[in-house]
């Protein structure tokens, strides 16, 4: 039996080797497994797949102590625990889904030291009766899982997490490991100081993905977008993600319409019929599933080869994740995200909607504005992309803004025209009716509150309505203006956009974002 013999084994290698059945070490593992069996905590911030099981089942492997995993779900406590004993490695666990007996019998398994690694939830660790049963075997590594559920920054806060703020008091001889791969640098530092309270480290590793193309455009018109994205994609597998369970329907018939073998996919249908789909998506070549978010948890399919965002995703996290989905064999993939002013506003709306209080709102709206600097970034995605994970790389090379650098004009003239508008007007206009101004529209908006009378009113009207909705995004996502939501999405200008009517900044916008390729019916008249 592999786990009763310490010291068959020299160091991690032997145990990636005869354990597992691997080569080498992926980025980062070694680091951190040489960090966790030098006893120094660590919390591990890594992409999902990128190997994150590992990093601690070897140093459980190597140490002749014990080691207690804390994991959420138990699902995964099952897969984890199955994969383990499959590699001929001894593991108890403990969770709500088993019996009474057989949790005692998982117990008895563990205190005797039949099995080296213990999986557990996190309530079931933190009573007063399982900690001073815990503190007579004294393990020398605690592990958690989806370590950001203990941080009130993170999206997925669980209160019986919180607790285990606690455990290095509980056990000051043990290491800790925290593991996670959803967290932006706030939640990491507070997920450092609950638990390692200043003692420990923090690893960042394996956010790239070379193999995936990132391309961000302002969305002008899906349809002929989209039908540009997927030319020359025939008879490969991809997704296509809408906000709406109305627009996948909507999409997909389009889709099907062009000859394209397009399903849509929303957690509004039955599940029989969802499964089907799943199921054609996953023997099928060229299926497209046109879905919302509700798609693609625990679908494994590896050659999945494009996917396709046609409204801005909830938060960079999401985005990396739902990207994240193509291109798992390693071969090329393609992404493309389309955002528009509506989704701004609508991601917007989202977190206003959701009930949370004033602070975690505010946490929300700037997770938003990193996404939205994302979009309009000019230099290389990828570079903006691993920064926001804290992980670097060089210029990539297999980008749209690599692939064709945008060109960047002074848009400073506009920016004032645009800003004056919206000062005149008392900031209590949204984007349609500040266009109408600037462009001198004879709405009955504009003629009832006198707004023809202003200096502002017609100052545009060279420039098609597409060019100021443009102009409007790349100045709302570069932090000169904001939407209100609370005011029914009014613009409202920023310090930025002062400095800017000062003459103290100029404002610097992409040129190929002014000028959509595919102009509206409207455009140019
Ligand atoms: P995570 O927990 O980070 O989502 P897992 O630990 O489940 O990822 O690992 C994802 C997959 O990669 C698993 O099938 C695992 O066996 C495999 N894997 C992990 N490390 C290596 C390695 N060094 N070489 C090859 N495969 C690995
Ligand atoms: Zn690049």
């Amino acid at each position: 039996d592999a786990t009763d013999a310490p010291g068959r084994f020299r160091g991690p290698l032997d145990v990636l080797h005869d354990i597992f059945g691997y080569q080498a070490f992926r980025p980062g593992q070694s680091e951190i497994i040489d960090l966790l069996c030098g006893g120094t905590s660590t919390l591990a911030v890594m992409p999902t797949g990128a190997g994150k099981s590992l990093c601690y089942q070897i140093p459980a492997i190597l140490s002749e102590r014990a080691t207690v995993v804390i994991s959420p779900l138990v699902a995964l406590i099952d897969d984890q625990a199955a994969a383990l004993r499959a590699n001929g490695v001894n593991v108890a666990a403990i969770h709500s889904g088993l019996s009474r007996e057989r949790n005692v019998e998982e117990w008895r398994d563990f205190a005797a030291g039949r099995s080296k690694l213990l999986y557990l939830s996190p309530e079931r660790l933190m009573t007063p009766r399982m900690l001073a049963a815990m503190g007579r075997i004294g393990p020398g590594l605690f592990v958690i899982d989806e370590a950001h559920c203990i941080s009130k920054w993170g999206p997925s806060f669980r209160p019986e997490y919180e607790q285990l703020a606690a455990l290095g008091q509980h056990f000051p001889n043990a290491t800790i490991a925290a593991f996670t791969a959803t967290a932006d640098s706030a939640t990491r530092v507070d997920i450092a100081d609950k638990l390692f309270h200043g003692h420990g480290r923090t690893i960042v590793h394996g956010f790239d993905r070379p193999n995936l193309q990132l391309g961000v455009q302002p969305k002008t018109n899906w349809r002929r977008q989209l039908m540009e994205f997927l030319n020359g994609k025939e008879g490969l597998s991809g997704i296509v993600y809408c906000l709406s369970r109305r627009l996948t329907e909507e999409v997909a018939d389009y889709l099907c319409e062009e000859g394209v073998k397009a399903i849509a996919y929303h957690a509004g249908q039955p599940s029989d019929q969802r499964r089907e789909s799943q199921d054609r998506f996953m023997s099928e070549d060229g299926v497209v599933m046109v879905a919302t978010i509700a798609f693609g948890m625990g679908i494994d399919k590896p050659d999945i080869r494009f996917v396709c965002h046609l409204n801005l995703p909830g938060s960079m996290e999401a985005y990396y994740q739902e990207i994240g989905r193509a291109g798992r064999d390693g071969q090329p993939a393609e992404t493309l995200m389309l955002y528009g002013l509506d989704d701004i506003r609508m991601q917007r709306q989202f977190i206003e909607n959701d009930g949370e209080d004033g602070e975690h709102k505010l946490r929300e709206h700037k997770r938003l504005d990193a996404l939205l600097a994302y979009c309009e970034a000019s230099g290389c995605r990828r570079q903006s992309l691993l920064a926001y994970f804290d992980d670097t790389t060089g210029p990539c090379g297999n980008c749209d803004n690599c692939l064709h650098p945008p060109k960047v004009v002074d848009g400073t003239g506009e920016a004032r025209a645009l800003f004056q508008a919206i000062a005149a007007t008392g900031q209590f206009f949204g984007a349609s009716h500040i266009i109408d101004i600037l462009r001198g529209g004879e709405t009955q908006k504009i003629s009832e509150r006198g707004h023809d009378k202003l200096d502002v009113f017609g100052i545009g009207k060279a420039r098609p309505k597409d060019f100021w909705q443009g102009f409007i995004r790349q100045a709302v996502s570069g932090g000169y203006l904001v939407i209100n939501i609370q005011k029914y999405g009014c613009l409202e200008l920023t310090p930025r956009a002062d400095a800017v009517m000062a003459g103290q900044e100029i404002f610097a916008i992409r040129e190929e974002a002014l000028m959509p390729r595919a102009k509206s019916k409207r455009g140019g008249e």
